[in-house]
């Protein structure tokens, strides 16, 4: 079960064995892409903030990370930081605090986090709205493109096939009074 405090999340996934050998931090691509990012939101920085006094909840710092896992497969430690941003996020968004986070347009689950939308946008331009859809979204919405495209007679053919009725306008078939062998 997951824990539902930061206490108990920094304790799952071994944030209180940091060794602070900031491995992390080299390899974490997020000073990359986000040109305000400062050492307070990297991975070694939040953890320190963790470790300090567990107030990080309403912190804005917890919303960087892009989630790669990255910095858990380098980690001596075993610290998996990847898996404790994602459960303290959504602590955040169990309280109600929706702010820094992205939902999907339909059906309002939760995608990402506002910092991440903002660069796809600015890379991406228009396309990235594809990607303000949670996956089943967008798979149903694909979907319905889809059967837009299929002619009305076509469906209607369709249905008198499945039952027995051989398809309208259809000549020659079995049942149809047409030449046998
Ligand atoms: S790599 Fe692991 S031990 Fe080193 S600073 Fe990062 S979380 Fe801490
Ligand atoms: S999971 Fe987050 S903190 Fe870790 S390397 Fe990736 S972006 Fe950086």
């Amino acid at each position: 079960m997951t824990p539902t405090s930061i206490e108990g999340l920094a304790e799952k996934y071994r944030l209180l064995l940091c060794v602070e050998c900031g491995k992390c931090v080299a390899v974490c691509p997020m000073g990359k892409l986000f040109d305000d990012l400062t050492y307070d939101a990297t991975p070694r920085g939040v953890i320190e903030k963790v470790l300090l006094d567990f107030d990080i909840l309403g912190d804005e710092r917890l919303w960087f990370c892009l989630t790669c896992n990255v910095c858990t497969d380098i980690c001596p430690q075993g610290v998996r930081f990847r898996d404790f941003v994602e459960a303290a996020r959504q602590l955040v968004i169990q309280t109600g605090d929706s702010d820094q986070g992205a939902f999907c347009r339909k059906c309002g689950a939760y995608l990402w986090p506002q910092h991440t939308v903002v660069y796809l946008r600015q890379k991406l331009g228009p396309s990235a709205e594809e990607l303000e859809l949670c996956p089943k979204c967008r798979q149903y919405t694909a979907a319905q493109k889809m059967k837009g495209l299929v002619p009305a007679g076509r469906r209607v053919q369709a249905g008198y096939e499945r039952k027995g009725q051989g398809m309208a306008g259809e000549t020659g078939g079995a049942g149809d009074g047409g030449p046998s062998a």
